[in-house]
């Protein structure tokens, strides 16, 4: 798990977000214009195991036996990939860490190379705003084509426009009372998080509101600002 040579700094981002805020729409995009490799704590382990480095097989023992894997094999989990020449140009974190204690560990255990998390991302929602994305959405049980009653209807009433389909689909969980919960859920766990990175100075807040192209530039400038020195440390490498 130790490494003896001494990389250039990883670029480390956070995306912190609500459920239907956009996040892996925008951690896509963040892949596409700067190269940033997402990873999400279940892909990381999947990872490990299945190239079989000694924590992977820590993570596999405990997942077997039906355990929680330790924070402490995350991070290691962690602090291998950030090593994969992949990862150089930066990756974006998704769902970890979730609580202060993780951040902290994460803290300290990126400084212990030399690295930080250079930008926490809160994606911003408002309640009401997301009871009406949320509420009004569709799908065409035939092809997966996504409606939506005000923002994109369908042409011919329970019709659909892509494949002429008529077996239109409404989920039963995306009704106010479900989406609101949702969101107070995430916003108890979260806003510890947002403290923490708001005191080191490295939280952003984005409005996670507007249109989805708007969103993607405020994101791209934040990561812009934290991901600049990419081609300095690609010359440093050579
Ligand atoms: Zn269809």
């Amino acid at each position: 798990m130790t490494r003896d040579t001494q990389t250039a700094p990883v670029p480390v981002l956070i995306l912190l977000g609500p459920p239907g805020a956009g996040k892996g729409t925008q951690a896509r995009r963040l892949h596409e214009k700067f190269g940033l490799v997402q990873l999400s704590t279940g892909d990381l382990l999947r990872a490990a195991v299945a190239a079989g480095t000694p924590a992977g097989k820590a993570a596999q023992t405990v997942m077997q036996a039906g355990g929680l894997v330790s924070d402490e094999i995350v991070l290691t989990v962690l602090s291998d990939r950030l090593a994969d020449p992949d990862c150089a140009a930066g990756v974006v974190l998704d769902g970890f860490p979730r609580t202060t204690a993780q951040a902290q560990a994460l803290d300290e255990m990126l400084g212990r190379s030399g690295q930080r998390v250079n930008a926490a991302i809160s994606l911003e929602v408002d309640s009401a705003g997301m009871v009406s994305r949320v509420v009004g959405r569709f799908t065409c049980g035939d092809c997966g084509e996504g409606y939506h009653d005000s923002f994109k209807p369908e042409k011919t009433s329970g019709v659909c426009d892509n494949c002429g389909g008529q077996n239109m689909t409404r989920r039963a969980d995306d009704n106010a009372a479900t989406v609101m919960s949702r969101l107070d859920a995430y916003h108890e766990q979260t806003a510890p998080l947002i403290a923490w990175y708001d005191k080191r100075g490295a939280l952003w807040r984005v409005d996670a509101m507007g249109g989805i192209d708007k969103i993607s530039a405020d994101i791209a400038a934040v990561a812009a600002a934290h991901t600049t020195d990419r081609s300095h440390h690609a010359e440093a490498a050579l």
